[in-house]
């Protein structure tokens, strides 16, 4: 039996229970990156609070199946239509194809989100796999009506609706943060909220790929992608939808509108949207050129879990702001737990009952509406309490399932910059110039200080013993 989560829902501005179609299991769709450029971490804070949200489902004891679209066609530089294809963009800027483009940064996505411990939804589909299955979608809007064909373009008729504003309580203009560049109207839609399904000459004739449709050869709107690939693979039911907040609108506002008209029914009753990161001069974005990405922390030094457990000290519901302080202090809370953790003894007794009364703190937090903060703050409970060691790494064992901070894996080796023995000498040396204080001869100590200063190290004595560093 699975334990309710209690869940804010963008649909009905509540926190609610959480109930699927389905008992015991949850279908789930994730938008995925648009791949013109690297995933910063502001996108990835998105989808490392998705990844502890389909974890909690499945610590809950649902069966989960996530599905996540790959946007490799039709994402223009405004989410209303206008501008460049952002693929495009990407490709001219580095002189590749958009294919070539598309599939570095792929994999370049992958590749961070197996670094921050980012697991692979089970679906992960191209939009470029699904073009006979968006024109399907598109004939259906079409031929029920929800669907015009102008200057050569197919758009979605939102005045066909009852209620095109589904996420309600906010007002158009609080929806508008969504469309990031500039917009330009264009004088082929009969209601400014239309959107585009599928695009053909129009003024993006520029467009490296493109299809044969029954409207011409063009390419599809990044909305309908979506809701094609949560249909194909999820069914007409979906349980949770999930985003970054600046995807309520117009995104997932055109992807409720399509699915549903193309449906007949309600489509998916959970929106979970993520806040965004910010630095300080605002939100963090990829057009913005300079943005951070995984690499650049690590460049710096950052083990890439810190930034995930930076993002778990939030809650997702915020926005957040990054600093390099913050994630200094994060760094050494982390190397700490991690140590704490390695000195547990696992060779004591087992404690059922300790055990089950921490896990079902932990599962407390989760449930409430993903309180990772709390969450985190139970495993360090944990490592107070009176407990046996062995029940302690049983029980971070079992967090770590959901945290994925790889509590158990043992001290982080720090990167001093020294080979192996060159390091065991300056050890040897420090012993020594100990040993000399020890017997008050100063001038050897001096000595030895000056003969590893000379080897480009200095030594600092310190309240906790003599520390070492590169000069
Ligand atoms: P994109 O690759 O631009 O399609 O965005 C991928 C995901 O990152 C989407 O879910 C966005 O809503 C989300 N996102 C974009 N910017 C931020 C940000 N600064 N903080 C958090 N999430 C973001
Ligand atoms: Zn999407």
């Amino acid at each position: 039996m699975e334990n309710k989560m209690q869940i804010f829902n963008t649909l009905t501005r509540k926190v609610e229970s959480f109930i699927p179609h389905t008992d015991g299991k949850v279908n789930m769709y994730t938008c995925g990156p648009t791949v013109y450029h690297f995933a910063h971490i502001g996108n990835l804070r998105s989808y490392i609070m998705e990844d502890v949200l389909e974890k909690s489902l499945r610590y809950a004891g649902y069966d989960v199946k996530r599905v996540m679209n790959i946007t490799d066609v039709g994402h223009l530089a405004s989410d209303a239509d206008t501008g460049e294809d952002k693929m495009l963009k990407g490709a001219k800027r580095e002189h590749k194809t958009v294919m070539e483009i598309a599939d570095f940064y792929t994999k370049a996505f992958f590749s961070d989100c197996e670094k921050l411990n980012i697991k692979r939804p089970d679906v992960v589909e191209p939009a470029t796999n699904c073009i006979s299955e968006f024109i399907h979608m598109i004939e259906t809007l079409l031929n029920e009506g929800y669907a015009y064909v102008a200057g050569e373009n197919v758009y979605f008729d939102t005045s066909k609706l009852k209620d095109y504003y589904v996420f309600s309580s906010q007002s158009e203009k609080e929806l508008m943060v969504g469309v990031r560049e500039d917009v330009s109207e264009d004088k082929n839609k009969r209601n400014k909220s239309d959107f585009v399904l599928w695009f053909t000459k129009s003024k993006f004739d520029n467009q490296e790929l493109k299809w044969e449709s029954p409207w011409g050869v063009g390419y599809p709107g990044w909305h309908i992608e979506c809701s094609c690939i949560g249909i194909k693979h999820l069914g007409e039911y979906m349980d949770i939808h999930c985003g970054g907040v600046d995807n309520i609108f117009p995104h997932h506002t055109n992807e409720i509108a399509q699915s549903e008209a193309y449906l007949g029914h309600k489509w998916c009753n959970y929106w979970f949207h993520v806040h965004h990161l910010n630095d300080k001069s605002g939100k963090m974005s990829k057009s913005k050129g300079d943005f951070l990405t995984v690499s650049l922390l690590e460049e710096k030094g950052y083990h890439p879990l810190v930034y995930r457990m930076f993002c778990l000290q939030s809650h997702y519901r915020k926005p957040l702001e990054f600093s390099y302080e913050v994630m200094d202090n994060m760094e050494n809370s982390y190397q700490k737990l991690r140590k704490s953790i390695a000195k547990l003894d696992d060779t004591t007794e087992f404690e059922p009952d300790k055990f089950d009364e921490y896990k079902s703190k932990f599962l407390d937090a989760i449930l409430d509406d993903l309180n990772t903060s709390m969450a985190l703050t139970v495993a360090y409970e944990v490592l107070k309490a009176d407990m046996s060691d062995k029940t302690k790494t049983e029980l971070l064992k079992s967090f770590d399932t959901v945290l994925s901070l790889d509590l158990l894996a043992g001290e982080i080796p720090v990167d001093n910059g020294v080979d192996a023995d060159f390091e065991a000498y300056i050890l040897d040396k420090i012993e020594e110039r100990k040993a000399a204080k020890k017997d008050k001869d100063f001038a050897k100590a001096d000595a030895i200080r000056g003969e590893l200063l000379e080897k480009g190290i200095i030594l600092e004595d310190t309240r906790e013993g003599v520390k070492w560093k590169k000069a």
